[in-house]
């Protein structure tokens, strides 16, 4: 099969992709509101109006209600929805996961997703939840192994999903990735998540995506099953998720719970509406709660936040800023920020994914301390070969004529020769005074190009005696 999924642009793991389908190519990263074949709370053709340029629906649902499953057979699921664009199917495992069992046979139920047109079909696969037995996870991930290379062998027109399970384990989580990787799969969903969002273990979360991308490697695309929330968006795009699918605008209008980029608000309790979409600008809170259609107008803000969000995270990746709105995200709720730290310790794996060249590079909170720059620029310092006297200093207009080397001091990076001073990332934007992470990583950094230039005399004279006294300190051990 040729291939369907392109990478344009890259930032951290993220990139910016192209997605072809059966009913047109898509961009990615990509969110795809989740219609309701029963009730659409927003018509399918209002949704394209909207931004949505792709769906995601439940053949299960279809096949199981004999007027709809005809009317998909008969017309094609764009038809029976409204929709051309390009459309997603579930298979029922959500389904499975709820009641523990349905009324249909895995290729059954592909077999439809292939008859009604569908562009992304996925084979019946058992979603395990976190945290069960090892055996359970190795259990059923041999179940939906059998079946997925089941699914493989049947003849179709379309695109075709392999999930990745493996509940909570993340070796198992790389194993069934590095598995599905040479399969005959178009797109690779990462399931069993919901409940680890639900209950906000986002580091959890984090070890499980990047397991399993870990296993797919960096080319295959990827969709983050049930990642509906906006705040969520720009942590999974960094893991290299490509597609996600938004239940969540619809769900939470029903408890009328109004979505944002920081979080979920109740709202009731709200006095002001912060955003410009025409919902929001035409209703107050109270006008809100009083109509009819608050649902509906719910909703529709809810998707209006999310696709919005989906489009920030895309020109991010573009500029190469991705990492600064993941901290900004990352700090709207302690639990995000336990992501983003547990993205920290796979830093190596970022920097080996990450492009070199971006715009200037802005530190904005500790965690910046961990960028993939940074972190490489440590890593290669020893890399830098000096001779004679050297003088490491911050300050740019200093007297410099008896030195053989000057080497500028910044904290993350440490010394750095100074003829780089002008080039991405030691042009970096930085706060006037540093914080801890940032001057830890500096002076580590410096005692390594110290020691890996041990003839060499250094001067240190630096504004800040503190940072003297520590650089010196340090020198002083090796
Ligand atoms: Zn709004």
């Amino acid at each position: 099969m040729p291939d369907r999924f392109e990478i344009l642009h890259k930032d951290l793991a993220g990139r910016i992709g192209r997605l072809s389908t059966p009913h047109g190519t898509i961009e990615t990263p990509e969110l795809m509101p989740v219609v309701n074949p029963h009730l659409q709370l927003i018509p399918a053709g209002e949704l394209a109006e909207m931004g949505a340029n792709m769906i995601i629906t439940n053949s299960y649902i279809i096949h199981q209600d004999p007027a709809l499953r005809n009317e998909a057979l008969e017309k094609g699921l764009h038809d029976l929805l409204g929709f051309q664009g390009p459309i997603m199917t579930d298979s029922g495992a959500f389904q499975l996961s709820v009641y523990g069992d349905i009324e249909v046979q895995p290729l059954q139920i592909l077999d439809f997703q292939f008859r009604i047109n569908s562009d992304i079909a996925v084979p019946l696969d058992i979603p395990t939840p976190p945290d069960v037995s090892r055996e359970r996870a190795e259990s059923e991930l041999l179940v939906t192994e059998g079946r997925l290379e089941e699914a493989t062998d049947q003849n179709r027109p379309n695109l075709l999903a392999g999930p990745i399970q493996g509940s909570t384990y993340p070796d198992l989580r790389e194993r069934a990735a590095r598995h599905l990787k040479d399969l005959n799969f178009d797109v690779f969903p990462i399931g069993g998540v919901v409940p680890l969002m639900e209950s906000y273990r986002f580091e959890t979360l984090v070890d499980v995506v990047v397991s399993a991308k870990k296993g797919l490697g960096s080319g295959a695309p990827v969709h983050l099953f049930g990642a509906g929330h906006p705040m969520l968006f720009a942590l999974a795009a960094a893991m290299g998720c490509d597609l996600f699918d938004s239940a969540a605008y619809a769900l939470y209008a029903r408890q009328g719970r109004y979505l944002t980029v920081h979080g979920t608000r109740k709202l009731e309790e709200m006095n002001y509406l912060p955003c410009s979409c025409p919902v929001c600008l035409k209703h107050s809170p109270q006008e809100l709660m009083k109509s009819p259609d608050k649902t509906k107008l719910l909703a529709r803000h809810n998707l209006h936040v999310s696709l919005q969000e989906i489009r920030l995270v895309r020109q991010s990746i573009r500029d190469g800023t991705l990492w600064n709105l993941l901290e900004c995200r990352c700090r709207s709720h302690p639990r995000m920020l336990d992501g983003l730290i547990r993205l920290k310790c796979e830093s190596r794996w970022l920097e080996g994914l990450d492009t070199s060249s971006k715009s200037t590079l802005f530190y904005l909170s500790p965690e910046s301390a961990a960028r993939p720059e940074v972190m490489r620029y440590s890593r290669r310092v020893d890399r830098i070969s000096l001779q004679g006297n050297v003088l490491i200093t911050d300050e740019t207009n200093t007297d410099s004529t008896d030195f053989d080397h000057v080497l500028y001091f910044k904290p993350p990076f440490g010394a750095y020769p100074a003829e780089l001073s002008e080039t991405y990332p030691f042009n970096a934007e930085v706060p006037l005074e540093p914080d801890d992470d940032a001057q830890v990583a500096a002076v580590e950094a410096t005692r390594h190009l110290m020691e890996a230039n041990p003839g060499v005399h250094f001067a240190i004279r630096l504004k800040k005696s503190r940072w003297t006294e520590l650089v010196n300190a340090e020198c002083n051990m090796r």
